[in-house]
């Protein structure tokens, strides 16, 4: 297979040259450097590189070009490589224009020149981005493969394990009889049971489970060790802070993560607010970047690994996994967050992944490319999808159950919404009902003023309508407010009196919970601040108070 292609333009030959030479420098190994002195000269590239089948992995160009400008130049280009990383190469005054590419043509960077030296100021972006489109790329004849039904649950939860864990597979739908046919004739059991995924080993599974993917694609399950300084649970953005302060602060660390790690997060399609990301970054990228950042210290992360208890053995503390192993440490840090709030309308359980999704379901644009679909919702994580789906629907229509949409909904993303064409945003609507046979068909909506009800059609719905703490997993060991938020520091403190049972002779140290050694930071924790800074700023936060705990063990 030819290397993915980094295709640089600029109409100022000295710069072109220096680009090229730079690029090539550093990415010839793994890629191919095509240059182009114009904006008309690079789409020409772009169209013969599409019809000979080639992968275009990044665009750096320059903004100021005569005859057709940067963004210009982006805004075709993209429409033939979408998912091809795009770079601005701009003078310091053109730094208004990078801004508004951003929102334009959603820009992943824009470098001044000059960047030397380019190991600073060069590589270590354009690596990133680029392990970014790595991590997305399609497998292409030797990557994993998936054929299943689009509609199917199963298929469904094969492919959102894989796009959680930036695993890059190639879809194959199974209405798609000619590819499929061949793929089945050689697998046990053939069409009846999907969905099949086929590894590049020649290997198979038949409706593989997530524990049986993570084991086979080699991620870590177990634990290495007998016992950690620390031991924390889930892998959300304040989970895997802590891993990485605390590996790299030399405590030996493990993070146990039920799912994949990124949490809420790791589901949004594009956070804006992160600091030094002016871009924004999609919540799975910064993910997997975190968790990478971890390992790189040290730190273990077992995935698909649920904690199913939390036992104190002083000095010790012991979290219980749900494949009935156990973890010892000293100290416990948990950062569950937040489970998604369930929809009790008839009919929504039967039609889970077939047309109706909790969160974003990133992996189902595709499959409604041109439809038309709702998302549930008022808050920003619903106003982050319906963003996200408005770019391959063709219709998406927000159900909103107050009155109004700045509520609770950031005011950049309520203008966002306002400015695209195809979001229709219909306030004092609830779902009431849904139907379908097999797939979601259509869904019922109650206006919350009138009281009158309509049908409407959609392919499929996404719902965001809030969330609670899971912290259920505790509810017996540590101290909860009513809603299941879970007390630390301060607020345990009664009247200067130290929470029941408490048993160290000093106060509960900031994100310590009841229990002397078990800890709490991000959403899960009362009063903390619900964004993944927040939550970031906790997970880290908490590491220093570990080691002042550690020192009393
Ligand atoms: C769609 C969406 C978009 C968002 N966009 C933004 C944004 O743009 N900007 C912003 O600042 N904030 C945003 N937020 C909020 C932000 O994501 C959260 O505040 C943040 O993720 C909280 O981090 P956390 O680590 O506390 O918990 P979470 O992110 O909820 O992570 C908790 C993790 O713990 C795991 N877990 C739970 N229980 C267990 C267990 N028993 N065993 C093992 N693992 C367990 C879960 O699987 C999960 O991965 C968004 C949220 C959503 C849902």
């Amino acid at each position: 297979m030819s290397k993915p292609v980094l295709l640089t333009v600029d109409d100022d030959p000295e710069v072109l040259n220096a680009v090229e030479r730079d690029l090539r420098h550093h990415f010839r190994t793994d890629y191919r450097v095509v240059k182009a002195s114009s904006g008309d000269q690079a789409l020409e590239a772009v169209r013969q590189l599409k019809q000979r089948g080639a992968q275009v992995a990044l665009f750096l160009v320059d903004e100021r070009m005569p005859q057709m400008s940067g963004t210009q130049f982006l805004i075709e280009a993209i429409k033939i490589y979408p998912d091809a990383r795009r770079v601005l190469l701009t003078a310091y005054a053109d730094t208004e224009t990078a801004i508004l590419a951003i929102n334009r043509i959603g820009l992943d960077h824009y470098l001044l020149k000059p960047w030397e030296p380019p190991s600073e100021r060069l590589y270590p972006v354009l690596e990133d981005l680029l392990s970014d489109w790595f991590a997305r790329a399609r497998a292409q004849f030797d990557g994993i493969r998936v054929a299943g039904n689009a509609l199917s649950p199963a298929s469904f939860a094969v492919k959102d394990f894989l796009a959680s864990n930036q695993v890059p597979y190639q879809w194959i739908d199974m209405e798609d009889e000619a590819s499929v046919r061949e793929l089945l004739s050689g697998s046990a059991g053939g069409a009846a049971r999907l969905p099949l995924v086929f590894f590049p080993d020649g290997t198979s599974l038949v409706q593989p489970t997530a524990r049986e993917l993570a084991e086979k694609l080699g991620m870590q399950t177990r634990a290495r060790q007998p016992f950690y300084d620390l031991i924390v649970v889930g892998g959300g953005p304040a989970g895997l802070a802590a891993a990485v302060y605390g590996a790299s602060e030399g405590l030996r660390t493990v993070l146990v993560e039920r799912s994949a790690p990124g949490g809420q997060a790791g589901t949004s399609s594009k956070i804006e607010n992160y600091l030094g990301f002016p871009s924004g970054i999609r919540g799975d990228d910064l993910a997997r970047r975190a968790a990478d950042q971890a390992k790189r210290f040290g730190a273990e992360i077992l995935t698909v690994q649920e904690a199913v208890q939390i036992k104190r053995e002083d000095p010790y503390r012991k979290v219980i996994l749900s494949d009935g192993s156990e973890l010892a440490g000293y100290a416990v840090l948990i950062a569950p967050g937040m489970e998604v709030r369930r929809l009790e309308t008839e009919g929504v359980n039967e039609l889970l992944g077939a047309g109706v999704y909790y969160g974003a379901a990133l992996t189902e644009a595709a499959t409604y490319r041109g439809q038309d679909v709702c998302v549930v919702g008022g808050a920003n994580s619903a106003g982050q999808g319906a963003m996200f789906f408005s770019r391959s629907a063709h219709k998406v229509t927000l159900l909103v159950r107050g009155p109004d949409l700045g509520a609770a909904m950031s005011r950049y993303l309520v203008d966002r919404l306002a400015e695209t064409q195809n979001v229709e945003v219909l306030l004092n609507s609830t779902v009431v009902g849904v139907r379908g046979n097999g797939r979601l068909e259509g869904i019922t909506v109650q206006d919350g003023a009138t009281g009158t009800r309509r049908e409407m059609p959609a392919a499929a719905m996404f719902i965001f309508i809030g969330t609670a703490p899971r912290t259920a997993l505790v509810a017996d060991v540590v101290q909860r407010d009513p809603q299941g938020f879970v007390l630390t520091g301060r607020d345990l403190m009664s009247d200067g009196n130290r929470p029941a049972g408490w048993t160290a002779a000093r106060d509960p140290f900031p994100f310590e919970t009841s229990v002397p050694g078990i800890f709490c930071a991000g959403d899960a924790r009362l009063g903390s601040g619900k964004r993944v800074a927040a939550a970031v700023g906790e997970g880290s936060a908490t590491v220093s108070m570990i080691h002042q705990y550690l020192r009393t063990v």
